[in-house]
């Protein structure tokens, strides 16, 4: 047995080995359910896909017209791209938008206590050049909303923007070198350049629970919250609750967020449990506006390197965002000195201190949560890097109430649904509702259901392009798909856990690009098979794929459900640090340019 030395109060001694042990029937037990069975938005439940937030139907005429850059998607990846095009002077542009306003996932997931657990002076993009203070540390999703419409307006950018217009199909015309966009409104929009920005996280999953279509009370899935049917709206008061018994399924992110605020007015609340979140302390605090009005100039870009430069292990001056994203995450550096280099030592350095924070998280568990055989199944069982870690204050704290309770699945998840009643094991639980927190497919892409591919020169089709290996050139350009930029897709791109820091600096790659090619009158350019290829074997070295430490963890979105089926999705994933793929885009736009594409001129000349 291997005795670890666990520095915080309480936990002085660990058998680390029987605790990995426990790690692995936890995963095992998950290992056992078909975790990929869900039911199509379509039929009896399209309406689960529908916008609840448009009250009004945009009634315009279709159109035709040609334009330089079309922006696909009005979240913060196309409102980025939108305002960098803005800002190199483009202007024959076009944003084209399913929902009715911009915001993207702040725009679908309004359900209650909707927040963004990334501190809001580092996630919002561009606060210094909008000028705007947020009130919170961590921001409501009204306020990042809000944020977002703040954006439009700004960058002037409502007036080129289609809302409510969901595009049916994108193909590359030779003839004109142009991509064809159409549209369900009957829209031909032709467009020199195309910036995707469509996010990872657009597919709602309703999982295929036996007896689910026999159910005769309500169901929604939090992406969009039914405030009809609740009352109230994101801050609570759901009034229509006090009479019902509502079952919430999922305890992710999302779960943990919400789950308080139905509590609140739920008559009774059952929180379905698969796998426990880690969570920990919030602190949310209003912003002290003098404190705000003191930093610097260029304080945001120096506070959003400092958070990734933290998450990804480096050592740094001073911790800026001092969060508990830095106390979870952070502490690698410290262990990487400590070790003096020595990769064994660093190894069961770092396994000591992942080990000591789950403590850490249990334990406040057990010390929040009153009644014992819940606080213990409230505990995560697994690495720190298997999920995403939480922040919530009152989470744990709910479970004290009389009107809740806690169904734990032991991994399974819900066993059945008859007309009225969840069943887990042999019990069935009366409810009136459903809500369903169950998360998204991840990069579920753009075909799916309704959705459109996207098909290049030759009638080549994106979705088969990338079926195979996943090539690209900074996870922005791809071979075979010309004037095309990636603003978001999370392949062989870095990945922040402050996702709009790697939204920027794509866009303002893409936006630049767009200026030069205009400026040097090149008509089409694509990346070059030799520079995708070092691309693909630059992603792999810093890939930081360890197949092991994957399949130790339970299954779950960060190693694609403990499968490994797809070849290469873990090799085309950017686990270095974001800040070094960052200056790479830099100085490849100072530097490499035209070496790296193929490009054609105006008069058609083919210069490589
Ligand atoms: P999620 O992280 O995928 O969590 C889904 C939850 O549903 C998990 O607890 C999952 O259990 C459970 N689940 C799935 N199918 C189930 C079934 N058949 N029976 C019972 N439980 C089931 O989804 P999410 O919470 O909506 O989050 C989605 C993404 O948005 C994540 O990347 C998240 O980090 C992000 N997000 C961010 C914020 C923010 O503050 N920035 C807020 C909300 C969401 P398992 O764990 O066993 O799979």
């Amino acid at each position: 047995m291997t005795q670890l030395d666990i520095s915080n109060e309480g936990a002085q001694f660990l058998d680390a080995d029987g605790m990995k042990r426990k790690y692995l029937e936890e995963r095992d037990k998950r290992l056992q359910v078909d975790r990929n069975k869900f039911l199509k938005l379509s039929g009896k439940y399209a309406h689960l896909a529908d916008d609840p937030h448009v009250e009004t139907r945009i009634d315009r005429d279709a159109v035709l017209e040609e334009v330089e850059t079309v922006v696909v998607g009005g979240g913060f990846s196309g409102l980025l791209a939108a305002a960098s095009l803005r800002k190199v002077g483009a202007e024959n542009i076009r944003i084209i938008e399913k929902a009715g306003d911009f915001g993207g996932t702040w725009y679908w997931n309004r359900y209650p206590g909707v927040r963004c657990d990334v501190e809001s002076y580092t996630y919002l993009p561009l606060l210094e050049e909008v000028g705007y203070m947020p009130t919170e540390k961590y921001a409501t999703g009204e306020e990042i909303w809000k944020y977002c419409q703040m954006l439009g307006r700004h960058f002037d950018l409502y007036k080129d923007s289609y809302f409510q217009t969901e595009i049916t199909s994108i193909r590359w015309e030779e003839a004109d070198s142009r991509w064809h966009i159409r549209t369900d409104r009957d829209d031909l929009i032709k467009t020199r350049y195309l910036l995707l920005g469509t996010g990872p996280l657009n597919h709602a999953k309703l999982p295929d629970i036996p007896g689910i279509e026999e159910f005769e009370g309500h169901l929604f899935h939090t992406n969009r919250w039914d405030y009809a049917y609740s009352g109230g709206d994101q801050r609570g008061d759901l009034s229509n609750l006090r009479d019902k018994r509502i079952a919430m399924v999922g305890t992710g992110a999302t779960g943990i967020q919400c789950m308080p605020i139905v509590a609140k007015d739920a008559q009774h609340l059952y929180v379905v449990q698969r796998t426990p979140s880690a969570v920990d302390a919030r602190g949310n605090r209003p912003t002290d506006a003098e404190w705000f009005k003191s930093l610097p100039e260029g304080w945001q870009q120096e506070r959003m390197h400092n958070f990734d430069a933290i998450l990804a292990g480096l050592p740094v001056e001073e911790n800026l965002i001092a969060d508990q994203w830095s106390e979870f995450w952070g502490g690698i550096s410290d262990v990487v000195e400590a070790s003096g280099g020595d990769p064994e030592l660093m190894k069961s350095m770092l396994d000591a201190q992942d080990l000591e924070q789950m403590e850490r998280i249990r334990r406040r568990t057990q010390e929040i949560v009153k009644d014992p055989a819940v606080a213990e199944a409230l505990k995560p069982y697994y690495g720190r890097f298997c999920k995403r870690p939480t922040f919530n204050d009152e989470y744990l704290e709910s479970f004290n109430r009389p009107n809740v309770e806690l169904i734990d699945t032991e991994g399974r998840g819900l066993d059945k649904i008859t007309k009225n009643a969840i069943v887990v094991g042999d019990t069935e639980y009366p409810v009136d509702c459903i809500v369903f927190a169950t998360g998204f497919e991840f990069l579920a892409g753009t075909k799916k259901e309704g959705g459109f591919d996207i098909v290049g020169p030759q009638g080549r089709s994106f979705t088969e392009h990338w079926a195979g290996e996943i090539r690209s050139l900074h996870g922005i350009m791809t071979k075979g798909f010309p004037n095309l930029f990636m603003i978001g897709a999370l392949h062989q791109a870095a990945v922040s856990i402050n996702f709009p820091y790697i939204l920027g600096e794509q866009a303002m790659h893409a936006a630049a690009l767009v200026k030069r090619f205009t400026d040097m009158g090149i008509e089409v350019a694509e990346a070059s098979q030799r520079a995708e290829a070092e691309w693909v074997d630059a992603v792999k070295l810093r890939s930081g794929y360890d197949e092991e430490a994957a399949r130790s963890c339970t299954p779950g979105a960060y190693n694609n459900e403990n499968t490994y089926d797809k070849p290469g999705v873990f090799e085309s994933r950017w686990t270095g640090d974001p800040n070094e793929y960052i200056e790479i885009l830099r100085d490849w736009r100072e530097t490499a340019l035209e070496g790296d594409l193929e490009v054609k001129r105006s008069q058609g000349s083919r210069n490589r």
